[in-house]
């Protein structure tokens, strides 16, 4: 039977002895850069980052893109490829290209029924993406792109047969693959000599996506270009037990323009790995490995020694669930303050971005 990662796990056993039979490098010390996406294993694998961190240092341009499909609300879950991008995007040395997938959102979403449908998110994502400190001049919308990039999506289609299709998707739905050649096209086409010309190029994907990186590898070959390198970071996973954070199921996911009431209720509605009693957890001590809360610490707080430190007093049976709860609606609560404080100002911006 085919292996498959299970892209929403936390134990790390899952993955290692699939990196080898998958090609992927493990991300080593030497690799690591400041940020606590890597001290916190959410950055767990790669392909080729040797090459960016190269350029990185030797302060040469590199490309990074990444991008999202504009078919609901943004949530928590959303956040972390968006705060990855931020964080590279302030080298001095990056050429950044981010996505709003528009097209491809509504070619792919069975939800998304017109392309208006997918534009309206498109302008409600934008003001969140901007607030979260994208840079405007790195964004495109797909339906806004210039001709040379449609080009290329043909140019790609011809170097790719169904059977390619079918062996990495195991479907050939006609608006799949749309949305696919238009994924290729994101990650290739700042390389063409149009745009920045052929130099090495950074994506930050889930591991269910490694066979579309593959896929794009595979055609970079063909036209000469970069093999496109990735880091593959875990996805953040939905509040209830066994489930992805997912836009149209509202108990799975905090939502970035949740109001502080909604917020509370779904932080106090977690699944967590406490015990059955209070006295029972302060003896034996707590899971945070399995627990929704501490995952949303460890995703989303910028302090790894306070992270930490939760995680040990939970083992240690020394923070009960209630108490944990409340420290983590009001970080949650806080920070999404913020960030809506600014989304009233981007919004603007985003619809202007749209007209
Ligand atoms: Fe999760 Fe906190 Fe309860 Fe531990 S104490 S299981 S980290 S909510």
């Amino acid at each position: 039977m085919e292996k498959r990662f299970d892209p929403w796990g936390s134990d790390m056993s899952n993955y290692e002895s699939a990196f080898e039979e998958f090609g992927l490098s493990k991300f080593e010390n030497r690799l690591k850069l400041n940020h606590y996406f890597f001290d916190r294993n959410i950055i767990i694998a790669h392909r080729d980052f040797d090459k960016v961190l190269e350029r990185i240092k030797a302060k040469k341009p590199f490309i990074q893109l990444t991008g999202i499909a504009t078919s609901g609300r943004m949530h928590l879950g959303h956040k972390a490829v968006l705060d990855l991008f931020v964080f590279f995007s302030k080298f001095k040395n990056s050429r950044n290209y981010f996505a709003l997938s528009d097209i491809d959102a509504y070619c792919s979403r069975e939800k998304i029924k017109t392309m208006q449908e997918a534009k309206k998110y498109a302008v409600d994502n934008l003001a969140h993406i901007l607030a979260l400190g994208i840079p405007l001049k790195s964004i495109y919308a797909q339906s806004r792109k210039e001709p040379r990039y449609f080009e290329f999506t043909f140019e790609l289609s011809k170097k790719i047969t169904k059977n390619m299709f079918d062996a990495v998707y195991g479907h050939v739905d006609l608006g799949k693959i749309q949305a696919s050649l238009l994924q290729y096209a994101d990650i290739l086409h700042p390389q063409l000599k149009e745009y920045e010309g052929k130099m090495p190029s950074l994506t930050g994907i889930g591991l269910d996506q490694d066979p579309h990186a593959k896929l794009t590898r595979d055609l970079a070959r063909k036209f000469n270009l970069e093999l496109p390198s990735f880091i593959y970071l875990l996805h953040q996973s939905g509040l209830q037990q066994g489930t992805k954070m997912s836009s149209s199921r509202p108990e799975t996911a905090i939502y970035l323009d949740d109001s502080r009431e909604e917020i509370k209720k779904r932080v106090m509605r977690a699944f967590t790995g406490g015990l059955p009693s209070a006295d029972e957890q302060r003896r034996k001590g707590g899971n945070p490995d399995i627990c929704k809360v501490h995952e949303m610490l460890k995703f989303h707080h910028p302090g790894t020694k306070f992270v930490r430190e939760i995680y040990d007093r939970c083992r240690n049976g020394n923070i009960l669930c209630g108490e944990c709860k409340q420290v983590c609606n009001d970080f949650i609560s806080d920070m999404l303050k913020r960030h809506q404080e600014k989304v009233k100002k981007t919004r603007k911006i985003a619809e202007k971005f749209y007209k």
